[in-house]
């Protein structure tokens, strides 16, 4: 078997400024701290057949990097401390409005170093990939999916998938596999698929690629609950029409799901739509958003999704997050990307984002395994496994909805095959870079 890397992105001074982050004290250094202690850290396993780790260390990212999206005056704003009083009162409370900074979005101590490491360690991730020096990478402290081009929004301050799917969009693939890499080689542009796992829809991402007049590079998925009133609000949150639409942008898709939703109903989404999505679509590159305030057990207790399924079962259950990422790591044949994203109850993320790590590197844990003694081990009481079973919540996906749902995906697939037969049969198909 050909190595096999996995890239995990990972500092010290990640640790210490995502550990600030307001919305999720120390959630970094729970997460980091389990995947270390659960041995995924080490290089290879004795295990022939797995992959082979490589901890990356993120760049800072320079005001350049992250204007690539973000407006030039809102990071004047955010990167400099000389806006806010040592307890963060804001002196021009009206510009910290503007800017997002204020209730959900506090201003804190390490901010400016908080997006540039986090903005950074995205943009790490996402060049090691094109570099062809890994397979797959992790970001477990990105997929900061609201934050917007001029301002923070719902705990995010850095639009840091926006930045790695620009990265990647900008990466140039030779035109045929089995072409050597020359100077005279044609080459084309990738395509990335972006699917957000999150209980909330992927505004600032699905935003900021929404109805692009150019090429059809970048397709965005967003899976997400909604409801009157549920954060964030946007007409692009919706199912896309029941009949086709010549005004629909096939290229930003998203599949609202009600309460409850449980493993057996992203079973049938993942069948009726995303899988067909990434037939028609055919990425180069996945980029994909693990948020985790979906699991149950967590304090949003909207959504009812298990990790991996039932305890003392290897393997992952149909439909659960954990079988959702095996599929887009070792079966969908794209270079991937894997960020974090949303998760408030910080001991179900570590236990997550572990054992997602564990199936990148194809060394799947056993989901009763037991959480190693740590400084952190009395934060997994009752259960110390690493487990994150379904609870009794029912799930209000009724079969009727989900199968409208994969009806709709009927002609929305077509509409992806056809757009891109355009664009490919026409004048700008192929470019030489
Ligand atoms: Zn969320």
């Amino acid at each position: 078997m050909s190595d096999f890397v996995v890239a995990y992105v990972l500092s010290n001074e990640l640790v210490k400024v995502s550990s600030q982050l307001p919305s999720n004290k120390n959630r970094s250094l729970l997460v980091h701290s389990l995947v270390k202690e659960l041995g995924l850290l080490s290089p290879r396993s004795s295990n022939s057949q797995c992959s082979r780790l490589q901890l990356l260390r993120p760049n800072l990212a320079s005001a350049n990097d992250l204007s690539s999206y973000h407006a030039r005056d809102y990071l004047d704003y955010v990167l400099n401390c000389n806006h806010f009083s040592n307890d963060g009162t804001p002196f021009d409370a009206e510009k910290a409005a503007e800017y997002g900074i204020e209730e959900d979005c506090p201003w804190f101590q390490g901010l400016p170093a908080y997006i540039r490491l986090v903005g950074g360690a995205s943009l790490t991730a996402a060049n090691t990939l094109v570099q062809g020096q890994a397979d797959i990478a992790i970001n477990w402290d990105g997929g900061r999916h609201h934050a917007q081009k001029s301002q923070a929004s719902g705990f995010c301050y850095v639009a840091d998938c926006v930045l790695a799917l620009l990265a990647l969009k900008r990466s140039r693939l030779p035109s045929s596999l089995e072409t050597v890499v020359s100077p005279n080689v044609s080459l084309r542009k990738p395509r990335i698929m972006y699917l957000d796992l999150d209980l909330h829809f992927s505004d600032g991402v699905s935003h900021a690629f929404y109805n692009t007049p150019e090429t059809p590079q970048i397709l965005t998925l967003s899976i997400h609950h909604a409801a009157p009133g549920f954060f964030p609000i946007s007409p692009l949150s919706l199912l896309p029409p029941s009949e086709p639409s010549s005004s629909f942008d096939p290229f930003t898709l998203s599949v609202p799901l009600a309460v409850g939703a449980s493993s057996q109903t992203f079973f049938s989404v993942w069948n009726g739509c995303v899988e067909r999505v990434k037939d028609a679509f055919q990425p180069d590159y996945v980029v994909v958003q693990c948020g985790v305030d979906g699991l149950a057990g967590d304090s949003y207790g909207i959504w009812n999704w298990s990790l991996g399924g039932h305890e003392d079962v290897t393997g992952a259950e149909e439909g659960s997050l954990g079988w959702c990422v095996e599929k887009v790591c070792h079966t969908w044949g794209c270079k991937t990307l894997l960020l974090g994203g949303g998760g408030y109850n910080s001991p179900n993320a570590a236990r997550a984002w572990a054992y997602l790590t564990s199936i990148a590197l194809s060394r799947p844990l056993p989901l009763s395994t037991h959480i190693p003694d740590h400084t952190f081990f009395p934060l997994y009481a009752p259960s110390f496994t690493l487990d994150v079973p379904p609870n009794t919540l029912s799930d209000e996906n009724t079969v009727m909805y989900l199968e409208d749902i994969r009806d709709r995906f009927d002609w929305v697939c077509e509409g992806i095959r056809e757009r891109l037969t355009t664009f490919m049969t026409g004048a700008s198909g192929n470019r030489k870079s």
